[in-house]
């Protein structure tokens, strides 16, 4: 695995905590980057406290929701936060936990709505509650959103994951809230309502990755519609080079079964062939029976896909991306990398941005991101195909070469004699820029004078 989520609409801050300090130790003692991904609850209703955990409902029988979070006086179940009763009009299905219970609205009474069960089951407290037809009026940042922005800003998550997000102006909320306090952090929108769909072009241009939120997608489209708007989520993404992850029931059946469906395995493959960046587990991890082994599964089938990723792409997705001297050189160093037949490329990277745009191009060579600051290397781990190497500063430029050839030797990726390219932003240390590729023939030999080493500080000082 290559990043751990947690969501912050379940379970409490307190266990959250502890759970990332698991991580960051573990991945701390293994020298694995791990990233921490923290998800928002965002302005979705949920439904509250239900004294004894929940209530069996039957179909035909009415059920009174509560649109001001308190408990009534006729045993209505209180739907959290206030707001319900005004996105409600009668005649609209309500879905209750991802449209396992399906209630309709029979009429609305300041905040009572009375409903009738159409489906029943077991309504147990903090399930979500959607209605299709209506968009939330809720504004992004609830206080609960507020709180657990507030946490995860705290615990220096690496991704925020924002929820039911309508509008580039949810992620603008969420943005300045963010940049107030903290530097660094990557946005990623889920994809999970009609309205995101909508406006899916002006949302990827505000976030720095998104998220294809299958399981809410789900209750929010019909489910024959699922695939294509995953697809086109994926695409839009990779058109302008920003992560897609694709989520939810991907192995669904390992919950309880210890092996995967052919179904499972034959969506994760077209998943990653399409595009995505990376690929989700939820429950199959947190409370499933085969955590491990759905793991191991995972990274199993996508390894086996990456195999048939059309590496001729690379000229359609130049094609695609908006032109930039950082994405040329990019793609110069993917196209040489191609040509030359070479083992390996070498991206230097100082925020994570020229190993990402290089990830963007999907190419054959592995790519060794050689980062200095870790939370350069967290970041990186949502992208795709990426080897992440921790390395000191560099104090030449000739240094660097020599240090990147020893690097390319040392893990194996490549032998005396093959070619790597190298690709990076100078000048050395300053972060953003992708301005310089270079085809090395290993070894690269050491920098012969003291002052080769130091040459570049002395220039920058
Ligand atoms: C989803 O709905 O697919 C999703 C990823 O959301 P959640 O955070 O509820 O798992």
């Amino acid at each position: 695995m290559s990043v751990a989520r947690i969501n912050t609409s379940h379970a409490t801050l307190d266990s959250h905590r502890r759970c990332i300090e698991t991580v960051r130790d573990v991945s701390g003692s293994m020298g694995i980057p791990v990233g921490i991904l923290a998800d928002l609850p965002g302005p979705k209703y949920r439904l509250g406290q239900i004294p004894g955990g929940g209530i069996d409902i039957v179909e035909s029988q009415t059920v009174f929701l509560n649109g001001d979070d308190t408990a009534g006086a006729s045993g209505s179940v209180p739907v959290h936060p206030a707001g319900l009763h005004r996105d409600v009009r009668v005649g609209d299905d309500i879905l209750v936990n991802d449209g396992a219970i399906r209630l309709v609205a029979t009429a609305v009474s300041g905040p009572a709505i009375e409903c009738t069960v159409a489906i029943g089951g077991f309504m147990e407290s903090r399930k979500a509650v959607a209605v299709p037809a209506r968009t939330s009026t809720l504004p992004y940042l609830t206080e609960d959103t507020e709180n657990a922005l507030e946490f995860a800003i705290n615990e220096k998550v690496d991704f925020i994951g924002l929820s039911y997000i309508r509008s580039a102006e949810d992620i603008r909320a969420a943005r300045s809230f963010v940049d107030d306090r903290s530097s660094g952090t990557q946005l990623i929108a889920k994809i999970e309502l009609r309205e995101g769909l909508d406006n899916l072009e002006e949302i990827i241009e505000a976030t720095d990755g998104v998220m294809v939120a299958r399981g809410d997608l789900g209750v929010e489209l019909p489910l024959a519609q699922v695939p294509g708007a995953q697809k086109l989520i994926i695409r839009k993404a990779n058109e302008v080079g920003k992560v897609v992850i694709t989520a939810t029931q991907m192995l669904e059946s390992m919950i309880v079964s210890p092996t995967p469906t052919r179904a499972e395995i034959t969506d994760i493959y077209n998943a990653v062939v399409d595009g995505s960046d990376a690929i989700m587990l939820s429950a199959e991890t947190s409370i499933g029976k085969h955590p491990v082994e759905a793991v191991k599964v995972m990274a199993e089938a996508a390894i086996e896909a990456e195999k048939s990723i059309d590496r001729h792409a690379l000229e359609s997705r130049w094609e695609a991306l908006e032109k930039s001297i950082d994405r040329a050189m990019a793609y110069t160093a993917c196209w040489t990398a191609a040509d030359q037949g070479s083992k390996a490329i070498i991206a230097f990277t100082e925020s994570g941005r020229t190993a990402a745009r290089v990830s963007s191009f999907r190419p054959a060579a592995p790519i060794l991101a050689l980062y200095r600051d870790p939370s350069a290397g967290r970041r990186l781990s949502l992208r795709w195909g990426i080897i992440p190497i921790e390395v000191p500063a560099f104090s030449s430029i000739q240094w660097m070469f020599h240090e990147g050839s020893r690097i390319a030797l040392e893990t194996g990726y490549a032998n005396e004699g093959d070619s790597v390219i190298l690709v990076a932003g100078m000048p050395i240390g300053a972060s953003g820029n992708t301005n310089l590729v270079r085809v090395i023939v290993l070894p690269e030999p050491e920098p012969r004078f003291e002052r080769e080493r130091f040459n570049d500080l002395l220039v920058q000082e």
